[in-house]
């Protein structure tokens, strides 16, 4: 069984027990429409926490108006047997009106880490993604928070965030979960029609290329021109391909140090985001 709450009253009632018995709390942020890659991270979470949470909330303020917050998949039922399958111990559903009350007004601004690549393409996103998860830290207050490296540039701004406001929090990601073709996994991926599933798949596939490539000592802007090209070919339209500093996102042409190769390109109406880590040779 899997006990739902749905207010910041009644979760931290439910968490008292347990802080009380000394046992450790992990928090596993979530919008819900739950696939693989959430599991992992209740998975993961588990072997370091006594107890897990998690979270479902589709946050608003993290969507642009002309976003697809409205469309977005809702899929309770399904969410909470996949965690019940999990072991998550407790699920955490605050409606709109809890985290957003009448008049509310605060917000975090992550810094400059917000403003480029994902932040450049959507103003404001890591600012409501920021506050809503400043928010459930707080109102959790866990020892540990598990988030995916899928959202690469987010883990580093939660990461940011909570060592800026001295949240006393250990932020651990874990790697991309993929499906057997290598696409990751993504709530957006049922938006997906079977030629553009097909497609699609030039995203991981140009991302690993361009990695092997970079980490063989190529040219890093003719091997980002090349990824570039073959996105395109398959259809994508790309609103970028980066190579950055695997820990400041700074552009990098030279691999002195770990870098991480994102994409974020747009197939049809779905908007899919990828990232590979490139280390140094
Ligand atoms: P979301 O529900 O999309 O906000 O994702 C909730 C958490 O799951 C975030 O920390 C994501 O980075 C993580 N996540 C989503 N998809 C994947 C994936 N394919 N592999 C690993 N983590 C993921």
């Amino acid at each position: 069984m899997l006990p739902t709450v749905s207010t910041v009253r009644d979760l931290r009632l439910s968490l008292l027990p347990w802080r009380e018995a000394g046992e450790t709390v992990a928090l596993i942020p979530t919008m819900g429409a739950l696939h693989k890659g959430h599991a992992a991270l209740v998975t993961a979470a588990r072997k370091v926490a006594k107890r897990t949470v998690t979270s479902i909330f589709l946050n608003p303020t993290q969507f642009a108006p002309n976003e697809d917050l409205s469309k977005y998949p809702r899929r309770i039922e399904a969410d909470w047997k996949l965690l019940v399958e999990a072991g998550c111990d407790l699920l955490y559903t605050p409606s709109v009106e809890e985290m957003y009350p009448e008049g509310f007004s605060a917000a975090i601004d992550p810094g400059p880490l917000a403003t480029i690549l994902e932040g450049a393409h959507r103003p404001g996103h890591f600012n409501g993604v920021a506050t809503v998860v400043v928010k459930l830290l707080l109102q959790a207050m866990p020892d540990v928070a598990f988030f995916g490296e899928k959202d690469y540039q987010q883990l580093l701004i939660i990461r940011r965030v909570a060592r800026d406001l001295d949240i006393p929090v250990h932020i651990v990601g874990i790697p991309i979960v993929r499906d057997e073709d290598g696409l990751a996994c993504s709530s957006r991926n049922i938006y997906l029609s079977p030629d553009e599933r097909m497609r699609a798949l030039a995203l991981p596939r140009s991302l690993a290329e361009a990695a092997q490539k970079i980490f063989e000592g190529q040219d890093i802007e003719a091997v980002l021109k090349d990824g570039l090209k073959h996105l395109a070919a398959a259809g994508f339209t790309v609103d970028y391909l980066e190579l950055a500093d695997a820990q400041t996102l700074a552009p990098v042409r030279e691999l002195k140090a770990p870098a991480r190769l994102l994409a974020a390109a747009r197939i049809g109406a779905t908007r899919l985001i990828d990232n590979r880590a490139v280390d140094r040779p």
